[in-house]
């Protein structure tokens, strides 16, 4: 049968995106939701048939230990509580899909990779984009040679935020968030840099902005601006940015014989591709990207029920993770880091 999941936190990402995608999943469900809310869970709870007793808070978590119906944890909270709740998940026996970014530093993400492992249980980040058929099909374009051995990638991932402060916003809190869009949405490009050219980076430097007098930037990061060099000699200039007013969500990618366009390259839906080669442009679509969501679900739960290999494991989350780091220390110390 399919597997039933506790989604943890109901948040904007949970409602919108998690729980539908768990409900439009064969290998799936949701068995209960988990929230410190006085009245949403039980309007979500009624939205997804679950009973009154499927709806736990934080203070009464443990007992899920106990309920049959839960077999897995979906963990949607802000980003700097992922590791403790991952862990109270995995002590109380379950299966857990953590989103992304996994945590806010390599020490976390080793807890919790360590508390799998203890367990016994599967540990998979909610990377979303290993399972979009536009960033599988720019993945094989790559790996068919289709533009050439690839020279450059240019992405950004940046938006304009709104105007807020650290009483009102966790993604402007240093603890909740670390250093703010890197962690946020600049990782879509670091994941796309991997994932295209197949390697990982053997240098970096990396430079951060963080303006003063502005409370969104109080706490955190406004802008991130990374060039990473890959073995092949590929290098990927990255940039991630909550105060840009030219929003962007692109990967460019040039090789020696062409180039592939993407843009928005990682979103929700409405994914375009472009292959220019010989000067000639043919825009791709090589399928729906809405089918991400529950597919990433199915992975999951047939991992959970076959044993079968989890695509975007606790690994890949602390690689990234440990990668980041490095982006910051670089920063900080205006200097090349080697890796
Ligand atoms: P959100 O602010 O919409 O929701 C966060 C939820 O956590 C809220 O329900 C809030 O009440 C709850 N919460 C519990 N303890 C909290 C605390 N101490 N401080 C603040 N909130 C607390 O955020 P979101 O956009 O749903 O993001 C949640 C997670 O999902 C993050 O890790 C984020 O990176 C990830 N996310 C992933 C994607 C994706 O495309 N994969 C998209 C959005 C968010």
């Amino acid at each position: 049968g399919s597997v039933g999941v506790a989604v943890v936190a109901l948040g904007g990402y949970a409602i919108g995106k998690v729980m539908p995608a768990l409900a439009a999943s064969d290998r799936c469900h949701v068995a209960a939701v988990v929230s410190g809310n006085p009245e949403k869970p039980a309007k979500v709870a009624a939205a997804y048939g679950l009973p009154e007793d499927a709806i736990y808070s934080y203070d009464n978590f443990d007992q899920i230990a106990g309920d049959d119906r839960i077999e897995a944890v979906y963990i949607v909270l802000p980003t700097g509580l992922h590791a403790d709740w991952t862990e109270k998940a995995f002590t109380a026996g379950k299966h857990v899909m953590c989103e992304k970014p996994m945590a806010l530093s390599s020490g976390e993400c080793e807890r919790m990779i360590a508390a799998s492992e203890a367990a016994g249980k599967k540990l998979m980040i909610g990377y979303r984009c290993h399972f979009e058929p536009f960033n599988l099909r720019a993945t094989e374009l790559m790996r068919e040679g289709a533009i050439g051995p690839i020279r450059m990638i240019d992405t950004a991932h940046q938006y304009m935020m709104g105007p807020t402060n650290v009483s009102e916003n966790w993604r402007v809190v240093r603890a909740l968030a670390g250093g703010g869009p890197l962690e946020d949405y600049g990782i879509y490009s670091l994941q796309a840099a991997l994932y295209l050219t197949g390697e990982m980076p053997v240098s970096l430097k990396a430079a951060t902005k963080q303006p003063a007098n502005d409370p969104r930037f109080e706490q955190i990061f406004s802008t991130v601006t990374a060039e990473l060099t890959f073995p092949s000699g590929a290098v990927t200039q990255l940039a991630t940015s909550y105060n840009a007013p030219d929003g962007k969500n692109m990967i460019h990618v040039e090789g020696e014989n062409g180039t592939l366009h993407m843009s928005p390259a990682t979103s929700y839906d409405g994914q375009k591709m472009t292959l220019t080669r010989n000067g000639v442009s043919e825009e791709l679509v090589p399928g729906d990207p809405n089918v991400q969501f529950a597919r990433m679900c199915d992975h999951f739960g047939q991992a959970v029920r076959e044993g079968t290999t989890i695509l975007t494991p606790g690994e890949m989350g602390l690689r990234d993770v440990r990668l980041m780091e490095a982006i910051y220390t670089s920063a900080a110390e205006g200097r090349e880091i080697k890796l």
